[in-house]
């Protein structure tokens, strides 16, 4: 870590230092434009290389608030007013625009924000008399400062926008982001508030783009629709692609590098585009992780390293006395919930309850509507009718994040995140569930949660480097870490070895023994014979048979139902 920090201080001291140093094509004047570029870049690789999210209005949001702070001065403002006035106008627009672009699938949100950069570079065009028109809007601040002070001026406010991004992306947050980058459902199963994140983060970015924007039109002294338009977008995403995605000083070595191409092709302008065209599709095919990515390992992690003594064991989180299943508290109640598909009666008015220690299974031939009712009870799908209640509130229309301290849900592929390591998998969960906890603490309890599931020798491991049941079982330990009340697991014994599927056994009856109320889904009969103790039976979206899982697959209706229809 310390390594890492002295080595990106060295490299920016270097860097900082280029316009000195007598190269070519390096003057001062470039080290500034580069600095004011970056900082804004630095925004977007927040939106885009930590979130993911794929934006091409960054360049609009670098140029509006000097078209306001312009139009304001028309109005007969003084223009440092003005464009005060027009950074915070545009950060409000980035809030609001940011609430609807966040909701839109990926593709949408390129287009969205494609759409938004051409209204700017528009609006820029299609009024002269306020904006300049093609000719632009010339600025008359920054003349009086001279162009080393500038070039200070820059580096100062890239070094706290660097400084700004390294607080933002650490942490609790940084795995929160990783987990919404990868996988949104999931990260909402986990407690994320995945809208909420994401319209932060892209709201932070664009300030970032807005300040840049600024400074960068004062210090040029003109501001053309151009600057505002998708062309110059797109230069910023290829920019920190090439410099390298998601990573602090990718973005400012990235625009460094255009910026030099730029000056040094500029001598023959006629290769202009060629040299960058074949600059952006050798990052692509030959370096994808960026030119930071060819000196740097890959793994980025954002949680505690495996410490070199072995650590002193920690006491598993306290379990509670077992209640008795009979006349024991009611955690799930499902009552007379429906969910219909266009026509497709999915789930046609299904009842029942889960109480503190017991296993509950649904069965039924495939169709039947088990995944339906599974997404309905974890918030992925809507009832059409009916409530769902969780420890006595009705859950039914509530988003998904709301239920994560009262429930934990696995998948039937399990879903985590790849980047991080099985101690940092646990700890995204724990983190949302117990905000107010210190990193240590997190990390303890991940910690703990592992040890409880016999895991603990996988915590430091990349789960990319794991096996499928491996993952499976650390899904499993995930989504009982906090020890929700209730616990939905689908499908837990697909795809688990003999030894795997063992494990899970004694896992699922101490789970048990501890009061955890647990649904699950599963095809292996035998499986669910030996674990569950009551269960539903569903065809075609109706509860044919409920009770005693003894009782319910020696029924005759079930028998003809599902084992009819399995062989
Ligand atoms: P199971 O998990 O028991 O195999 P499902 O819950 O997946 O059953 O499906 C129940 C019924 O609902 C099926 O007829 C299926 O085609 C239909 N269905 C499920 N999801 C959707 C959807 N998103 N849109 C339309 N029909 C759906
Ligand atoms: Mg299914």
């Amino acid at each position: 870590m310390t390594m890492r920090i002295i080595a990106s201080l060295a490299l920016g001291c270097l860097m900082a230092a280029s316009p000195y140093l007598g190269l070519p094509g390096l003057t001062v004047g470039l080290g500034t434009l580069t600095a004011l570029l970056a900082l804004s870049a630095v925004g977007l690789n927040l939106i885009f290389g930590v979130l993911g999210m794929l934006a091409f209005g960054q360049a609009a949001f670098m140029s509006l608030p000097g078209y306001m702070g312009g139009v304001l001065e028309k109005l007969g403002l003084p223009l440092p007013a003005g464009l005060l006035i027009g950074l915070v106008l545009t950060l409000a627009l980035a809030r609001a625009v940011a609430e609807i672009f966040v909701r839109l699938p990926g593709m949408y949100l390129a287009v969205g924000t494609l759409g938004f950069g051409f209204v700017v570079e528009g609006l820029a065009r299609a009024f002269p008399a306020w904006t300049g028109g093609a000719s632009g809007l010339v600025f008359s601040i920054g003349r009086e400062i001279g162009p080393h002070a500038w070039y200070l001026l820059s580096l100062a406010a890239l070094g706290l926008g660097l400084a700004a991004y390294a607080a933002i992306v650490r942490g609790a947050r940084a795995r929160r982001f990783a987990a919404i980058r990868h996988d949104e459902l999931s990260a909402a199963v986990m407690g994320v508030d995945v809208v909420r994140w994401k319209a932060r983060a892209f709201t932070m970015g664009s300030a970032f783009a807005a300040i840049g924007g600024t400074l960068l039109a004062c210090y040029v002294g003109v501001l053309v629709p151009e600057n505002a338009g998708v062309n110059r977008s797109l230069e910023q995403v290829g920019t920190i692609m090439l410099g390298g995605l998601g990573s602090l000083l990718g973005p400012v070595v990235g625009t460094l590098a255009v910026q030099w191409l730029f000056v040094v092709s500029g001598y023959a302008a006629a290769y202009e585009l060629l040299i960058y065209g074949v600059a952006f599709l050798a990052t692509v095919l030959y370096a994808p992780r960026g030119i930071v990515g060819l000196f740097k390992a890959p793994q980025t992690t954002h949680g505690p390293a495996q410490p070199a003594a072995t650590p002193s064991p920690v006491a598993p989180a306290s379990v509670p006395p077992a209640p008795a299943p009979e006349g024991s508290e009611v955690y799930l109640r499902v009552q007379a919930v429906s969910k219909f598909f266009g026509g497709v009666r999915a789930i046609d008015g299904v009842s029942f309850e889960v109480r503190a220690g017991e296993i509950f299974t649904m069965v039924g031939p495939n169709g039947a509507g088990k995944s339906t009712l599974f997404n309905l009870i974890s918030g992925i799908e809507t009832p059409t009718a009916g409530s769902i209640l969780i420890m006595g509130r009705d859950f039914a229309q509530a988003p998904i994040h709301e239920r994560a301290p009262l429930m934990g849900r696995s998948f039937q592929v399990a879903r985590l995140v790849p980047e991080l390591t099985v101690l940092e998998n646990v700890m995204v969960r724990l983190d949302q569930i117990f905000p107010a906890l210190s990193e240590a603490q997190i990390a303890a309890r991940a910690l703990a949660q592992l040890q409880a599931f016999d895991l603990q020798h996988l915590a430091y491991r990349q789960v990319r480097e794991l096996s499928a049941g491996q993952h499976k079982l650390i899904d499993l330990a995930r989504a009982a870490a906090g020890d929700p009340p209730l616990l939905l697991l689908d499908e837990p014994a697909v795809g688990l070895g003999e030894e795997e599927l063992e494990h899970l056994a004694r896992l699922l009856a101490r789970l048990r023994a501890q009061g955890s109320a647990i649904v699950i889904v599963e095809h292996n009969i035998n499986f669910v014979r030996r674990i569950a103790d009551r269960g539903v039976v569903l065809d075609s979206g109706r509860p044919i048979a409920s009770g005693d899982i003894a009782d319910i697959l020696a029924d005759k209706a079930v028998q003809d139902a599902y084992f009819g229809a399995l062989t």
